[in-house]
């Protein structure tokens, strides 16, 4: 990194991504902006986390993207909603980040997760920081709402490892209410990766009154087994770890009162992915 930039770029290592980020790229003109985004030069990321074990197989170092254009009601991170929230990285930046821990994320069966935010906002950064972990054989691993699958190409999807694609909820108006957005595309998405035999790790977010109904959860789970690329299923129980953020930056929080589910309604969805022939933890 050039040394005027490193006096004040802020730090990107972060311990989580529970650290709220605000505003760190919102010096960034405005045509800089769209032309990192047209040619992908030059990304936004929330922060670097290291150690992960929760994002894909061993331990990753995980790239943390902002921008999303979805709303969640239990997104944990809206601040990572912004585009400019985020720190202007080059894919030169994000790659020497990288290229500290290649070797032990190898020696730890680990490897680079992008997640986000929604990572394919910035679809070109993102193919590009993929490709040169792929040249660094560091195993690769986005984390995605799977919307804007087709902006990335078939030769693209070559230097992904493994997609953790988030199906929210099965029936689209619960969809549409719940993220403001439709749930086809992410479901293409799915298609498309199987159809091209690229692993899936399906996540879904088990929110009490939101997506537990079991019909929902059943249909789920019958898709996803009919793919025949879904290595397992993750349910993750919602929390309120990011309900600060939102007090912080004075956005309306629908869930505030909203409890994490019994740990026998996380054994119940499980059950269901099990039943469908899936494994689910
Ligand atoms: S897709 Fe992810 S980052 Fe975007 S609003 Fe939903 S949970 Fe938050």
């Amino acid at each position: 990194m050039p040394e005027d930039r490193a006096a004040v770029q802020p730090s990107l290592e972060a311990k989580s991504p529970y650290e709220l980020r605000v505003g760190l790229g919102k010096g960034v003109p405005e045509t800089d902006v769209r032309s990192a985004l047209a040619s992908g030069d030059m990304g936004f990321l929330h922060s670097f986390t290291t150690g992960s074990t929760l994002d894909g197989p061993g331990v990753r170092v995980v790239a943390w993207t902002t921008g999303c254009m979805w709303r969640c009601l239990y997104c944990h991170n809206p601040d990572t909603w912004t585009l400019t929230n985020g720190v202007p990285v080059s894919v030169a930046e994000a790659t020497e980040e990288l290229r500290k821990y290649r070797h032990s994320l190898k020696i730890m069966s680990g490897g680079l997760t992008i997640s986000g935010g929604e990572p394919l906002v910035q679809h070109r950064f993102v193919a590009k920081l993929f490709r040169t972990a792929h040249e660094m054989k560091v195993h690769t691993a986005l984390d995605t709402n799977g919307y804007y699958g087709d902006r990335l190409s078939d030769a693209e999807l070559e230097w992904i490892d493994l997609v953790l694609l988030d199906i929210k909820t099965w029936d689209l108006e619960r969809h549409r209410k719940l993220t403001g957005m439709d749930n086809g595309p992410t479901l293409e998405f799915a298609r498309r990766l199987a159809a091209r035999r690229r692993p899936i790790w399906l996540r879904f977010v088990l929110v009490p009154d939101l997506t537990d109904a079991p019909e929902d959860i059943a249909q789920i789970a019958r898709f996803a087994a009919g793919l025949g690329n879904v290595e397992r299923v993750d349910v993750l129980p919602f929390h309120q770890m990011g309900r600060y953020k939102y007090e912080r930056l004075g956005i309306a929080y629908a869930l505030k009162d909203t409890l994490p589910p019994s740990a026998e309604a996380v054994e119940r969805a499980c059950a269901q992915f099990r039943a469908a022939g899936l494994t689910a933890y």
